[in-house]
């Protein structure tokens, strides 16, 4: 067998979500020459396309967690980016509800996260405030959040390539990486698709999203203790059937793996809850599943009606699902930081991998890609 031949590159970004157009913009504008390679045939269909949409002010997170640190800083820098590009966002804040005395105590305990992470602005109102601001609402008592906002991602990540592009970038759509070795001057990849290469690059940055760590194995060279366990942990949504009767978003008081069943708009003003927390028994390389199942719908109305209690019977509509590419089992009762590994952390020089970027990735984007080109200078 002929191998195909070897090409060469300066700085390639393995994945075209919202986290590697990001990188790809930050090193194109940093003056590399970047190759961005994407298994699919367009930007954004992955996880950056099956999410919430949703740009959040870091009330969640561990103290000094990069999803705290990130969050509170990326968002600020998403809405100022979003204004000085025309990409679509709306400040439309939001309401975390307690509905029951321990949800207040639980509540409490985010004010002060919040408040720790420098989001100052999340604050206590009392029911009566909630139900003036939002009269469909049945809670007793609520943290305002007015700096949370939603953003058309796709017109984000349409920014981060146009930025990208107008620097030299170039992107090669069904263009999967099969896998890497490490050589003494650089990284070889392989890559499939319609025209199979070997690509040797300086700088390499995985950001495959829920197939990073899998891809991060089969780089022959990377010390495999380095890469986590990965899990898949699906969240479906159900869309609202009607106008909405809220303007601003609201959530529940948060769970373990996720945020709650809470309802958000899109640009358009379309409302829709989710997502659930359903873990996948998916093994690395199986399709993953995507379908909503219908019969999910019966948990939503009983979390719903928790704190709109008017939710109309059938009013609920399968919509779509995102998986978080989880790098704790479910077992774990408390979140994982998100991973952004550089040669300082597992000894490759030029590599920088991204594992469990899931929420608040979105927000975070800018804030991540400029820690891979820290991690690489
Ligand atoms: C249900 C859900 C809700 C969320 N809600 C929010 C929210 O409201 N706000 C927020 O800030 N964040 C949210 N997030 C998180 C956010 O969506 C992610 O952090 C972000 O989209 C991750 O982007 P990414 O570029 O890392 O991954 P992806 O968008 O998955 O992109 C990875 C890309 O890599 C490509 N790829 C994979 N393997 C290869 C390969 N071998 N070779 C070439 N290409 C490859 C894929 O085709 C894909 O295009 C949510 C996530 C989920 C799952």
């Amino acid at each position: 067998m002929t191998l195909p031949h070897i090409e060469k590159a300066d700085a390639v970004v393995i994945g075209a979500g919202v986290v590697g157009l990001a990188a790809a913009r930050a090193l194109a504008l940093a003056g590399r020459e970047v190759v961005l390679l994407e298994a699919a045939d367009a930007i954004g269909t992955g996880t950056s396309s099956r999410n919430s949409e949703v740009i959040h002010a870091g009330i969640y997170y561990p103290k000094d967690s990069l999803k705290a640190r990130f969050c509170v800083e990326g968002s600020r820098r998403l809405f100022d980016y979003c204004a000085s590009r025309n990409v679509g966002h709306r400040r439309c804040g939001k309401l975390i509800v307690a509905t029951d005395d321990a949800q207040m105590a639980a509540l409490e305990g985010l004010r002060q996260k919040s408040h720790a992470n420098g989001a100052i602005e999340v604050h206590w109102i009392e029911a009566a405030e909630a139900r003036a601001m939002e009269p469909a609402l049945s809670c007793i008592g609520a943290l305002h959040s007015p700096m949370t906002g939603i953003i058309d991602s796709h017109g984000l990540m349409l920014a981060y390539q146009g930025e990208a592009e107008a620097k030299g970038a170039m992107i090669a759509f069904n263009a999967p990486v099969t896998g890497g070795a490490v050589e003494d001057d650089g990284i070889l990849l392989t890559v499939g698709g319609e025209t199979p290469m070997r690509l040797k690059c300086r700088i390499v940055v995985n950001s495959a999203g829920l197939t990073a760590p899998m891809l991060a194995r089969r780089i022959a060279g990377l010390p495999p203790e380095t890469v986590p366990a990965n899990y898949y942990c699906k969240g479906n949504y159900f869309t609202l059937a009607g106008r909405s009767p809220f303007t601003r978003l609201i959530y529940p008081a948060p769970e373990v793996a996720g945020l709650g069943v809470h309802l958000t708009l899109d640009m358009a003003g379309q409302a829709k809850f989710g997502p659930d927390v359903e873990w996948l028994d998916a093994k690395d390389g199986e399709p993953l599943d995507y379908v909503v199942n219908p019969r999910r719908g019966d948990g939503f109305y009983a979390a719903i009606r928790t704190y709109w209690p008017g939710l109309p019977d059938g009013a609920l509509l399968p919509g779509y699902s995102g998986i978080r590419p989880k790098v704790q089992s479910p077992t774990h009762k408390t979140g994982a930081d998100f991973i952004v590994q550089g040669p300082a952390d597992h000894g490759v020089s030029g590599l920088v991998n991204l594992y469990g970027i899931e929420s608040p990735g979105l927000t975070s984007s800018l804030a991540l890609a400029d820690l891979v080109t820290a991690k690489l200078d």
